[in-house]
């Protein structure tokens, strides 16, 4: 039975969505104003793997993950860079998808941009305001915060607490225009020659919070079974998120809130720009190779924070060779078996082992408990298994089983087009030799004789590439 930890109840819950087998998850996506940080990654990661557990689960997941395609942030880096906003965010969100998708983060169902669902925002103000909810003040409109009576129940504040922290946080302008330091803007009215929309309450753009709930509401109706995103949303976004959905459909807004914890950078510090120890996904992808990236982004559970530094990378690369060399073992194994009969001893225990994999997942998704299990099914390997099992079909089963918990992870078995084998070394050396002294007749022939083995073969000015097929 499946156990999510709810940020709003502080507790762990099992979890029920409302419609079964449907689940839908709404996962807070970047500002495309520039590459993502390695945080946002690990977010990204951490929330694939959550939906890869539950389609594992059975269910069937609509996911959507946002684009916020227009802020003070993406305003500023456009005019530096003198091109339009919408060209700014075209470019990242490439760079995003792209990236992203070498961390073998499935791609969202939907993946709105807030540009797009200006209207939506527009009548989702109109209706806030109608409701008193909202009020419209110099141009902007702002959410009425003291209004919304749980406000502050899903980051576990009191009003008094967050009065100290909005009194430090907002401009002056904005507090003139506000009737009370807590609340925020729904809408913000245009200034000088900035991108805008015209609405009924003049000019401009709308915030940042209101684009998620609309679009969560808009995609996936109004009450969602999973809203996450890293844990620096909770406040004031999700609040806000939270406050004015609710108030606009009069229904619970989320089920589950889901929220994960930073990497950190020695002394658990946040990796941040202002700090100084800063890296982008982009960066990152230069310095490692996707798959072991993925590894190391998901092998801590989501909520605990995820220390990045030589000595984790080392300690990290060390696990996942075991993983891979587990693999290639199994793999070696299974070209040598030699019966196709099958040990229902061995099924069994496989079975165990599954147990305890699923056991992990569903407290909580804990993916440590969960790759101790995986380890454990390699030791299992190297002292019952490999060697020993010479089942074809137990074999198989074997792998498909370690597969299937590694993709549950993101992690993918990766092909090695490296030549290994004995023999096709030789039949490619005396090929190169019969080049080099121009007998084309064995050449071809050997060329046939390698075909027939599964190796494809490139000749090129500077030398043959053989690989396996
Ligand atoms: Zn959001």
């Amino acid at each position: 039975m499946l156990k999510v930890y709810n940020t709003l109840t502080r507790k762990k819950e099992i979890f029920t969505p409302l419609f079964p087998p449907n689940v839908t998850m709404y996962v807070c996506g970047p500002t495309v104003y520039n590459y993502i940080h390695i945080g946002n990654a690990r977010s990204a990661v951490a929330f694939d793997t959550i939906r890869r557990y539950l389609i594992y689960s059975g269910y069937k997941v609509r996911f959507v993950s946002n684009f916020t395609d227009v802020d003070d942030k993406m305003i500023r880096r456009a005019a530096k860079e003198k091109i339009s906003v919408k060209e700014l965010a075209d470019r990242y969100i490439g760079f995003y998808n792209d990236e992203i998708q070498k961390l073998n983060v499935m791609p969202a169902t939907v993946q709105p941009r807030a540009t797009s669902y200006i209207s939506k925002i527009i009548e989702f103000i109109k209706h806030l305001i109608n409701s008193g909810y909202a009020y419209q003040s110099g141009g902007d409109v702002y959410f009425h915060t003291r209004k919304f009576v749980s406000y502050g129940k899903l980051s576990d504040q009191s009003l008094d607490e967050l009065m100290v922290g909005a009194s430090e946080h907002t401009n002056e302008l904005e507090q003139k225009r506000k009737k009370d330091p807590l609340d925020f803007a729904l809408w913000k009215g245009r200034v000088d020659d900035e991108i805008y929309w015209n609405s009924p309450f003049g000019p401009g753009r709308p915030g940042w919070h209101i684009e998620c709930s609309v679009m969560a509401i808009s995609e996936l109706g109004n009450t969602i079974d999973i809203h996450g995103g890293g844990e620096d949303l909770k406040f004031p976004h999700h609040e806000n998120e939270r406050a004015q959905s609710e108030a606009e459909t009069g229904e619970k807004f989320v089920k589950y809130w889901l929220h994960n914890a930073f990497v950190t950078v020695n002394d658990a510090e946040k990796m941040s720009k202002s700090a100084g120890n800063f890296l982008t996904l982009h960066e990152a992808l230069k310095k490692y190779e996707p798959n072991f990236l993925r590894f190391f982004l998901v092998q801590t559970n989501y909520r605990k924070p995820l220390p990045y530094g030589m000595e984790q990378i080392v300690q990290a690369r060390r696990n996942y060779q075991r993983i891979m060399n587990g693999i290639y073992n199994l793999n070696q194994a299974i070209e040598s078996a030699s019966t196709d009969e099958k040990s229902s001893n061995i099924t069994k225990q496989i079975q165990q082992f599954e147990h305890q994999f699923k056991k992990a997942m569903d407290d909580d998704f804990n993916v440590q408990n969960a790759l101790t299990v995986i380890f454990d099914y390699l030791k299992w390997l190297n002292k019952s298994v490999i060697g020993i099992v010479k089942n074809y079909n137990n074999l198989k089963e074997i792998k498909k089983n370690l597969i299937i918990w590694l993709q549950i992870l993101g992690i993918k078995e990766l092909k090695t087009d490296e030549i290994t084998d004995p023999e096709v070394i030789s039949l490619i050396n005396q090929r190169d030799a019969a080049r080099k002294s121009k007998n084309f007749a064995l050449s071809d022939k050997l060329r046939d004789e390698l075909i027939q083995k599964g190796i494809s073969i490139e000749d090129t000015g500077k030398g043959t590439k053989y690989r396996k097929k």
